[in-house]
């Protein structure tokens, strides 16, 4: 398909090996999960980020399913979390009948702002979720100081964060546990996939139960018990080896994936910055102590109805520039549990004015051009 056509939004992209490592996980016999592939896969994220202990899972819903069980979360704790982000970092916590308490973001990283958090924190809360929004990390310092000062556990959704770091440190590195997304749309993809990132060594043994249906079958494999049985709450989080293996393609390529994303952002960075001042639109803010991983290029306009005509403009002529998060504390679920406008002014507002171009590794300077031309 032409660039000359429509620009999409997002676009899959392929590194070369996959189709070859899907054929030699088929000829190994191996398509259950937890082959030789999942294992490549998991070591490799160990060893890039430097965690303990990486599970690869069906979706990263699922890895904050994973987390939410394995942090005993139980009806009536509360959970604090941005309402600025993806529905399952908050659902996956409310499954086990945890109450979302929203916080508000920050208005230039657009995460969750720390300012606001001690003040949230009750007797019942359990867990801080934190979202690095665009893979630019939250100010975990304070967050963690804050957290251990009152016993509270923090879990990354670090869907949008893989090679980003904060301070010198991995992203998904910083929380007791972090999760993963390999959706079609995210960095590094499988279509549809995740993985649980495990950072307190004391909760592994627990999360390979969980991962596989409540059964110690892990220790079994291992020969460490002599049967497997049902030992503890758990579902079917394990994925084909067949997906691990097209996983593998591409985690194994993953600087050439992030040299093309690191390209696609900065060439929209530079050629948009006149842009932005003649609209008075602001660029995503990247603090110095961050490293980004380049998962979107996004752009803050001063109103709605701009918003909406920047992406009526661009659609006119074949660019699918998108819109993001819409608060979760206005959500019906979200209002089921109290949410109200005004609640979290800084969400809202973004929310309405935030728009995300085209964004993905093949994205050519010539279509990035044509999209430029086209806001003016
Ligand atoms: C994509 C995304 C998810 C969900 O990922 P899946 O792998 O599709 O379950 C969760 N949180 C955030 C912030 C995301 O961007």
């Amino acid at each position: 398909m032409s660039e000359l056509g429509r620009i999409p939004f997002n676009r899959a992209c392929f590194q070369g090996k996959e189709l070859e490592y899907i054929a030699e996980a088929i000829a190994n016999g191996h398509i259950s999960g937890d082959g030789s592939f999942t294992k490549k896969c998991q070591q490799m994220l160990e060893q890039m980020l430097g965690v303990p202990k990486a599970l690869l899972t069906t979706s990263c819903t699922h890895a904050l399913e994973m987390a939410a069980m394995l942090l005993d979360i139980a009806p009536g704790d509360e959970v604090i979390v941005p309402s600025f982000t993806f529905v399952t970092t908050v659902s996956a916590f409310v499954l086990r009948g945890a109450v979302p308490i929203f916080v508000d973001i920050r208005p230039d990283t657009l995460n969750v702002d720390e300012a606001q958090l001690e003040a949230r924190i009750t007797a019942r809360t359990k867990a801080i979720v934190v979202v690095h929004y665009a893979g630019v990390a939250c100010e975990m310092d304070p967050i963690l100081e804050i957290a251990n000062r009152h016993g509270v556990r923090v879990i990354e959704d670090n869907a949008h964060g893989l090679t980003g770091k904060y301070r010198g440190h991995f992203l998904g590195t910083l929380g007791c546990l972090a999760t993963q997304s390999f959706h079609e749309t995210k960095n590094v993809t499988c279509g549809e996939g995740g993985a649980l990132l495990i950072n307190d060594p004391s909760l592994v043994e627990r999360a390979e139960i969980i991962r596989e249906k409540g059964t110690n079958r892990s220790r079994f494999f291992r020969g460490q018990v002599d049967k497997y049985t049902w030992v503890d709450l758990g579902s079917s989080y394990v994925p084909s080896d067949m997906l691990a293996a097209f996983l593998y393609a591409q985690l194994a390529d993953i600087e050439t994936i992030q040299r093309n994303r690191h390209r696609v952002w900065s060439f929209y960075a530079d050629r948009l910055k006149d842009w932005a001042a003649a609209h008075g639109a602001a660029l995503p803010a990247v603090p110095e102590w961050c490293e980004q991983s380049y998962h979107m290029f996004y752009l803050l306009l001063p109103t709605l109805a701009e918003r909406e005509e920047l992406i009526r403009k661009l659609r006119a002529q074949g660019v699918y520039a998108v819109f993001h998060y819409v608060p979760l504390h206005l959500s019906d679920m979200g209002r089921r549990f109290g949410g109200k406008e005004g609640d979290c002014p800084v969400t809202e507002s973004v929310s309405d004015r935030l728009v995300r171009l085209p964004f993905y590794n093949e994205l050519s300077e010539e279509a990035q051009r044509r999209i430029i031309a086209a806001m003016s």
